[in-house]
């Protein structure tokens, strides 16, 4: 790599700044190829991304510290092309006009979804928001004690209700939520009943829920807006690959809701993004909402979920295009192979230095979908005589590429669920740098 004038001072300065503390501290000179090699790395340090590439060994196939949903490749050329020049964003080629940016994805997520119209927004917290900002300002929002959901810290459906100025009204109990409770609930104050689905924790044993259907049954009854925050919005059922039934996006707007809200980068494995669907009245009303300007979608954006989308047109394609898809349907035989030649590969590699075996193990849903949810997988086991399970995964952590493992009893585990093209390279690069620097 290059590097810039400036910046090669500045590392040479920085470099022989530190040696002169070495050398005051009675330390010994060292050769100046060495001090020439000190400040090349420091270069390359400085150099590198903030932001960078990781490989997720750790089998979690959706986490948000890691970035959730990698993009299928079909999406990139398309994220490039308008990244690296202009593009239609808000202009009908049509007829010269003034377009806009939330019409590129509207008619495919009707198609996919059943909807009647459909809108885009920066994440699904922000889709929630708008929502309740739209219409339940100064109303009440009717929510089962159940489904009070806390997503990751900071999205917490009490504070979302109050940033937006609608009253929260809680019904049932934690367990248990009858129809009559909504019933009771209603007011002439009240704006609609939500339903929240419970994505990262699930209640068990003596339960009881009202059913979609029924939410909106009695919303419409008393001429209340019913919706629904799905969290991760599935389009394909995969309850047939061992995967627990969720209701998907489909069953949800056919249920009778009249908005759905769900992210793009969880389940269905597409960019940051929150998607709104359900009746046209309604989602028009939330295009003309002023907060939309300061919740808008990137062009980068776009181009992702809409190429996301369109594999959706042939799901069984979409199983294999989709990472996130093809991750959790990826068979435990695959799996098997996989981790046997990624431990053939390290084992040959670094067989004197590390104990390289494959166990069986579990990997993990994550990201906010399918609580509780375990698939089973084929783990390559490492363990080193010379450092303990802790300062190997750290090594691998602050490697290039940087590594993310596990450690269970004191043992790394690679999972080969989450790995993608190239990562057993990378993996053999980082431990490259931790066993033999
Ligand atoms: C994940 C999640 C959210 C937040 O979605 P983001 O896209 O991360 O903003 C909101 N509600 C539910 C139920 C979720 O699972």
């Amino acid at each position: 790599m290059r590097h810039g004038h400036p910046q090669v001072v500045a590392a040479l300065q920085q470099t022989l700044e530190t040696e002169r503390m070495r050398l005051r501290s009675g330390a010994l000179p060292v050769t100046s190829e060495i001090l020439v090699e000190r400040a090349l790395e420091a270069l390359e340090q400085a150099a590198r991304p903030h932001l960078r590439r990781v490989v997720n060994a750790t089998g979690v196939v959706l986490n948000t510290n890691l970035g959730r949903a990698p993009l299928s490749h079909e999406s990139l050329p398309a994220v490039a092309a308008v990244a690296s020049g202009y593009s239609n964003l808000e202009y009908d080629l049509e007829t010269g006009k003034r377009g806009s940016r939330y019409s590129h994805v509207e008619a495919l997520l009707c198609q996919l979804t059943g909807a009647e119209a459909a809108l885009v927004v920066n994440n699904n917290a922000a889709a929630v928001l708008l929502v309740a900002d739209t219409f339940a300002r100064g109303g009440e929002v009717v929510v089962s004690r159940g489904q009070l959901i806390e997503i990751g810290g900071s999205f917490r459906i009490p504070e979302v209700l109050s940033a937006s100025g609608a009253r929260l009204i809680e019904v049932g109990a934690t367990n248990k939520t009858h129809p009559a409770d909504y019933e009771r609930a209603i007011t002439e104050h009240t704006a609609m009943l939500l339903r929240c689905h419970t994505s990262n924790y699930r209640i068990v044993g003596f339960t009881a829920e009202v059913a979609p259907e029924t939410m909106a049954a009695i919303a419409h009854a008393h001429g209340v807006l019913a919706v629904e925050d799905l969290g991760s919005g599935m389009l394909l059922d995969l309850a047939a690959y061992g995967l627990p039934k969720e209701p998907t996006v489909q069953e949800t707007v056919q249920a009778g809701l009249d908005l759905v809200t769900f992210s793009g980068d969880k389940l269905l494995g597409g960019p940051q993004a929150g998607i709104i669907v359900g009746r046209r009245n309604l989602v028009d009303r939330l295009k003309r909402n002023h907060l939309l300007r300061a919740l808008r979608l990137d062009k980068m954006t776009i181009a992702a979920l809409e190429q996301t989308l369109r594999h959706y047109l042939d799901p069984a394609r979409a199983l294999h295009a989709v990472p996130t898809l093809e991750m959790l349907t990826r068979p435990l035989e695959t799996l098997r192979q996989e981790a046997e030649s990624l431990a053939r590969r390290l084992g040959g590699r670094f067989g004197s230095l590390l104990r390289v075996e494959t166990l069986d193990g579990l990997s993990q849903v994550g990201g906010g979908s399918l609580p509780g949810t375990f698939l089973p997988s084929v783990l390559v086991a490492l363990t080193s005589e010379k450092m303990d399970a802790q300062a190997l995964s750290d090594g691998l952590r602050l490697a290039d590429p940087p590594v993310v493992a596990r450690i269970e009893r004191d043992v790394v585990l690679l999972d080969p669920r989450t790995l993608l093209a190239g990562d057993a390279e990378r993996i053999e690069q980082a431990l490259e740098g931790v066993l033999a620097p």
